[in-house]
């Protein structure tokens, strides 16, 4: 079950419509900007509890901002970016872990 056993995807992959890359594996991304490509965010999906972390304008000015006045993490405390680098983390895992181990592909089959 450890993320530490997963390889990292080799190159940029789509996640939603914004690319993803992993920068220090398993949670810190590198995430497309749409506004300077040339520049991507970089997100870290285990800060604020498992909020996830941003270096965008929008995550530092409003959301951060609320997640220390104590708001509880949801989809609502976090920008695209933090969202398309959990929409690959979640695909890789669920991809890893209904390939390995017992899982054979058949419904109600233990
Ligand atoms: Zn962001």
């Amino acid at each position: 079950m450890s993320t530490a056993t997963l390889k990292p995807p080799a190159a940029f992959a789509p996640a939603r419509t914004l690319y993803v890359k992993p920068h220090d594996w398993p949670f810190r991304w590198l995430v497309e900007s749409e506004t300077n490509r040339a520049q991507p965010h970089m997100v870290d999906l285990s800060s604020y509890n498992g909020n996830g972390e941003c270096s965008c304008l929008n995550f530092a000015c409003r959301l951060a901002p609320e997640l220390r006045q104590g708001r509880h993490a949801s989809n609502s405390t976090r920008c695209k970016h933090i969202k398309a680098a959990r929409g690959m983390f979640c695909d890789m895992m669920i991809r890893h872990h209904s390939t390995s181990s017992h899982h054979t592909g058949a419904t109600n089959q233990k």
